[in-house]
């Protein structure tokens, strides 16, 4: 089932690129991608370099601004942290939730992932809410079993309209960063068990709601997994970071 037409492509930068960088990314990237109606490019800068591609891509309204995490905290005595509020007032539309660094790393759990979720769509921003298994829980079986806990404990504090309106992405935690990608069929089987719990979430409407896979994507292996019928974008990390690989999956 095909739904989401128009593909969402997404750079996440992780900690990578500073101001200085981020300005030469983006004249190398936007001289070669030029707007496009048929598809969505966001990109998910750090927080501290976001005003900075927020200025750099005022000529282009076309493409979207993202934060990589925001606190469960509205605001107040939370050093280093950043809310959601601060998100949207800096010029972010979507905001990533759930990211498996965060998860791994940061040892964030489903509950921090729902209270995230219901900040950030509290502030008029979209979520976009990752999920994936480890490479023991592939090999057990359980990656279906995984990702449904994780989406429904995601979704767990929205409502109908913003769990229609948000963005999920089927990142695998043993292909993020490894170059080791889902095949277009683990990747299909997959986004048919979101689709299909999302349904149960929300009826019809779910047809609409964009999922993307990221897990090593380059632009070598992009269009392939841009080929599945059920994959509606793709999230990307490291390929992300370079100008003219990003403008080619941008392109793909
Ligand atoms: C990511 O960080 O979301 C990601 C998919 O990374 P990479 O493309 O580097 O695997």
């Amino acid at each position: 089932m095909r739904t989401h037409s128009r593909p969402v492509l997404a750079a996440n930068w992780k900690m990578n690129l500073g101001p200085v960088e981020a300005s030469a990314f983006l004249d190398g990237f936007l001289s070669r991608y030029a707007p496009r109606d048929d598809r969505t490019v966001i990109l998910f800068p750090s927080a501290l370099v976001l005003s900075t591609v927020r200025d750099g891509t005022r000529p282009r309204p076309d493409i979207r601004l993202g934060v990589q995490n925001v606190s469960t905290e509205e605001k107040g005595a939370f050093t280093g942290e950043n809310s959601a509020a601060q998100a949207a007032g800096a010029g972010a539309s979507f905001v990533l939730v759930g990211h498996s660094e965060r998860r791994h790393v940061f040892g964030e759990t489903d509950a921090q992932v729902a209270q995230k979720c219901a900040r950030v769509v509290e502030h008029g921003l979209v979520p976009v809410l990752c999920v994936g298994e480890t490479i023991e829980q592939r090999e057990r079986g359980e990656t279906g079993e995984v990702v449904l806990h994780q989406l429904r404990a995601g979704v767990s504090m929205l409502d109908h309209r913003a769990i229609r309106d948000m963005i999920v992405a089927y990142e695998p935690v043993w292909a993020i960063g490894t170059g080791r990608t889902a095949t277009p069929q683990d990747a299909s089987d997959v986004h048919l068990v979101l689709r299909a719990a999302l349904a149960g979430l929300v009826g019809e409407d779910a047809r609409g709601i964009p999922i993307l896979y990221g897990g090593s994507v380059n632009a070598k292996n992009a269009a392939s997994l841009l080929a599945v019928h059920e994959v509606d974008g793709l999230l990307v990390g490291g390929a992300s970071l370079d100008p003219v690989q990003w403008a080619e999956i941008c392109e793909s």
